[in-house]
């Protein structure tokens, strides 16, 4: 089997998605230029992404990670280049935290309800790759361009989720990139040292206020992206917790050990999970 899905947007872009927990598959995307390709994240570190990125493009291909969870960088060391905010390389290094058995168990919990997702999880117990940490990693930071020939990426950086999280917009084709920085249900907060909830609507602010032509703001696990009326949905959910909503009891995540219990507050369909320690 495939772990991914290859779906082509435009005549520049690919989606390339880890279909193992579907329907909350981790979308990457390929934006290829006339001189060089970007991958946005590169998944949870399954086999064959190298190669299935071969298949669509033989231009020199760099990573440009959104921010660096588990779940998003773990493909990063099988090519060349990978960019990211220089806040989020310390997460990168993280040998223990991106360990196979971490991602293999992160796989089996999403997979772990639903027996159809049986040979999802038997081919990741084995085709999980080992993460080397010690790859190089170079810095973006916000207001930089990538020029792929023909088409550019401009980084713009939007602390919540991490602090390091940035946004790659595609202003040709009307396209923001945004990771878990945007999400039916975004985390925000979730540890102590985390960006706050506060933090969060300035850079939702700023990303609108920067993207006024963007139509098409693709989000974190799932396949489809938001509109700008959505990113204000979301906006608006987040200040209505900077003005006290407090939400109610959720688990923000789940593990083996347990769940990591925080807050969920809905606005118009948009979930933020936070905690009520990192509003402010
Ligand atoms: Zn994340």
């Amino acid at each position: 089997m495939k772990p991914y899905t290859v779906t082509r947007m435009n005549d520049n872009t690919w989606q390339i998605a880890e279909v193992y927990h579907l329907p909350a598959a981790l979308p990457m995307y390929l934006v290829v230029g006339t001189e060089k390709a970007a991958l946005i994240d590169t998944g949870i570190g399954m086999e064959n992404l190298r190669e299935t990125v071969e298949e669509i493009t033989d231009l020199p291909v760099s990573v440009y990670n959104t921010h660096a969870h588990l779940d998003h960088a773990a493909g990063n060391h099988r090519f060349d280049r990978a960019y990211m905010h220089f806040s989020e390389e310390q997460a990168a290094r993280n040998a223990d935290g991106f360990n196979t058995d971490a991602r293999r168990e992160f796989v089996e919990l999403k997979c772990m309800y639903d027996p159809e997702r049986e040979a999802i999880r038997e081919f990741s117990r084995d085709h999980m790759m080992e993460y080397d940490p010690e790859y190089d990693i170079f810095y973006i930071e916000d207001g930089d361009e990538i020029d792929l020939g023909g088409i550019v990426l401009k980084a713009v950086s939007c602390p919540g989720h991490t602090l390091g999280s940035m946004v790659y917009v595609d202003e040709k084709n009307r396209n923001a990139f945004c990771g878990d920085s945007l999400n039916p249900r975004s985390s925000i907060g979730m540890f102590p040292g985390s960006p706050t909830v506060s933090t969060y609507v300035n850079s939702l602010e700023r990303l609108l206020e920067l993207t006024p032509d963007i139509e098409r703001y693709y989000v974190g696990h799932r396949l489809y992206s938001f509109s700008r009326e959505d990113v204000k949905d979301v906006l608006a959910c987040a200040r209505e917790i900077t003005e006290g909503a407090e939400g109610e009891p959720y688990p923000m995540v789940v593990s083996r050990r347990g769940p990591l219990w925080g807050r969920i507050h809905w606005y118009n369909g948009k979930r933020i999970t936070f905690q009520l320690d990192n509003v402010h």
